[in-house]
């Protein structure tokens, strides 16, 4: 590991929404921003088709091509974008050490985090085979795809229960695939489920493959854990909300983190536990986990930066 520190005024984690808005705003304000794209560049949109969500597209815009467009624009006001991953931060003394996977050593005044956070996924063949062909880990990114069509969605938990209210409203019927016989959402979200018609929540089953062909997803096959019985579904779509997981284990012991991982910010501002070290978009926010949501929090967390430094020079 390199100890030839190079200085960065505003160092930048990640490559989503969140990190390429704060690189856009940080290098407006001459900041001088330096990213790091981590192993998935452009985000967890560059594994979806089309956004129909983001303002600014009435067309709606495959995901990859608008964060190649958000890329563009940072780099146009003169953001330094690097291939690699940041593996260590040390945010116990002011500046900031970091340390990259390309071999650069780097002092920090400020740091954004922007890493986003990961969809749990079952971990079946089929499910990653339909993804973006019908498996989706979003309900209010791709509910509307479905509409008037008898979807699924897996899981027993708040996300759950919510996007399957979310697309009870879009679709004919909405099977809940949980793996026991009761929900782990709040008692309001299981009163929701339970007197919402046309969603029927299947218990004590498990998904054992998500069934297609070249159109897309068409059915699922499940197994009830109680009588080993088979049960077969005529779906299109197949949701999976069983939890996110934020991307934060380097921050472990560095920044606050709460009891599931997100780290904390004060409310209404991305300031973390540490002063200078920001946190923007899912890596932070575990409620909305919206494109424009990471973008706000992100010109939110460079504006921070800037006065920060600002102050503190
Ligand atoms: P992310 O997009 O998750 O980006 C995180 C970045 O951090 C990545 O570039 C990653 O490489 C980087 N990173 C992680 N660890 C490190 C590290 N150690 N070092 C350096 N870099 C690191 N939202 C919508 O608004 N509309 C939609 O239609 C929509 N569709 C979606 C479809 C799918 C399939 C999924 C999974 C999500 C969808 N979302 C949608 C949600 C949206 O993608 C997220 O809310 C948004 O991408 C969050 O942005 P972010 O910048 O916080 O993080
Ligand atoms: P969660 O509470 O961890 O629930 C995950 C659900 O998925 C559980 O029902 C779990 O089953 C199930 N599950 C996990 N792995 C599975 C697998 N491999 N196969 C099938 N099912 C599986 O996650 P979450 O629902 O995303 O919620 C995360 C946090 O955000 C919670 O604190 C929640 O309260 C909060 N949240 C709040 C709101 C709100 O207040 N409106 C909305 C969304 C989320 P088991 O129960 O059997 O473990």
């Amino acid at each position: 590991m390199s100890n030839d520190f190079e200085n960065v005024r505003c160092l930048i984690i990640g490559s989503g929404p969140a990190g390429y808005t704060a690189a856009i705003y940080a290098a407006r304000a001459d900041l001088k921003p330096v990213i790091y794209q981590g192993l998935q560049p452009g985000g967890q949109l560059t594994i979806t088709t089309e956004v129909e969500n983001f303002p600014g597209y009435p067309e709606g815009i495959q995901g990859p091509e608008m964060m190649e467009q958000f890329r563009q624009q940072a780099e146009r006001f003169g953001t330094d974008v690097r291939w690699g991953i940041v593996n260590q931060v040390d945010f116990s003394s002011r500046p900031f050490k970091v340390w990259a996977d390309d071999g650069k050593a780097i002092i920090a005044e400020t740091v954004i985090i922007a890493t986003g956070a990961s969809a749990k996924w079952i971990g079946l063949e089929s499910e990653s085979k339909f993804q973006g062909q019908g498996v989706s880990g979003c309900a209010t990114c791709d509910g509307f795809f479905f509409r008037g069509q008898d979807v699924a969605i897996v899981g027993g938990g708040d996300t759950a229960a919510e996007e399957a209210t979310y697309l009870s409203k879009l679709c004919r019927k909405v099977y809940m695939i949980v793996r026991r016989d009761e929900l782990r959402a709040s008692k309001a979200m299981q009163s929701k489920v339970l007197n919402t018609l046309n969603i029927e929540v299947l218990w004590n089953h498990v998904t054992e493959e998500i069934l297609g062909d070249m159109k897309g997803v068409n059915g699922a096959r499940l197994r009830n854990v109680k009588t080993g019985e088979e049960k077969h579904l005529e779906v299109s779509g197949f949701f999976v909300a069983i939890g996110h997981q934020p991307n934060t284990e380097i921050f472990k012991g560095q920044v606050e983190l709460d009891e599931t991982g997100y780290i904390v910010t004060i409310p209404g501002s991305t300031k973390t536990s540490i002063e200078g070290v920001f946190a923007a978009g899912d890596v932070q926010d575990h409620h909305y986990r919206q494109a424009i949501t990471a973008a706000g929090t992100g010109c939110m967390a460079a504006i921070e930066a800037e006065r920060f430094l600002s102050s503190n020079n």
